[in-house]
């Protein structure tokens, strides 16, 4: 990996459009996205032994071990990582013993790289609202995420398929009412430990108000990371 690759960590409560946003980078930007939620959601869908592990936990919202997280992502780095300059961790670390994990793997073996934490700001009564309006493409390799509500700027072109690869989509197992307020108190949780871990070790957050559409907020994204033009 070259000198001057960063990783974005994205920091935000569920429906605070972490996916969509790293979405826009990847198609607009050429950047890599590990999303640690799609690929606990393609573990279970083909059964592996780790989906099995971690089906229950994901159902019912809450957080799945840290050790099996971070293994994955180990694995996800070391592949995919090699040659990429910009890569976004969407939904990871959630935990400040995932935040040491990060910061070791990347000290001892990616040491050129520069993280920059980027933290999605929108209120609960909004994560409910956007949750119950979310569909994703239920081909677990693509995972596109749509919203039905107007003015998202993210409704499919046709009923209920993916524009990506027009498979049908679905609602995820865990945006239930249930699930979600399970995964709100499980963020709010951890959120002030994470920010207190980045602040003790000098690591800038930026704060992104995501109450808009999704266009807007990539463009308010570009400007305070001093993307734009590129
Ligand atoms: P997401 O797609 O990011 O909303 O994640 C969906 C679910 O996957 C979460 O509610 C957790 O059960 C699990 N998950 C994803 N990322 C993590 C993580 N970094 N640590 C623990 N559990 C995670």
């Amino acid at each position: 990996m070259s000198r001057g690759s960063n990783v974005y960590i994205f920091l935000g409560p569920p429906g605070s459009g972490k996916g969509s946003l790293s979405n826009m980078c990847v198609t607009e930007l050429g950047w890599l996205q590990l999303s640690t939620g799609n690929l606990c959601r393609e573990h279970i869908a083909k059964q592996s032994e780790i989906g099995k592990q971690i089906d229950f936990a994901i159902k019912s919202g809450r957080l799945v071990s840290d050790s099996l997280i971070v293994e994955m992502v180990e694995g996800w780095l070391g592949e995919s990582f090699a040659t990429q300059e910009n890569v976004i961790l969407d939904g990871f670390p959630r935990t400040v013993a995932q935040a040491y994990a990060l910061n070791e793997l990347l000290g001892t073996r990616f040491d050129a790289v520069q993280t920059k934490n980027v933290r999605l700001l929108i209120d609960d009564d909004q994560v409910v609202a956007r949750l119950t309006g979310r569909f994703i493409c239920s081909n677990d390799k693509c995972q596109a995420v749509y919203s039905l509500i107007e003015g998202s700027g993210l409704k499919p072109k046709r009923h209920m398929a993916c524009d990506a690869c027009a498979s049908a989509l679905v609602r995820r197992s865990d945006d239930t009412e249930v699930s979600i307020r399970e995964r709100l108190k499980a963020y709010h949780l951890h959120e002030d430990k994470l920010l207190d871990f980045y602040r003790s070790h000098g690591q800038e957050i930026i704060d992104l108000d995501v109450q808009k559409p999704l266009s807007l907020v990539f463009e308010d994204f570009k400007g305070r990371l001093g993307l734009n033009g590129i």
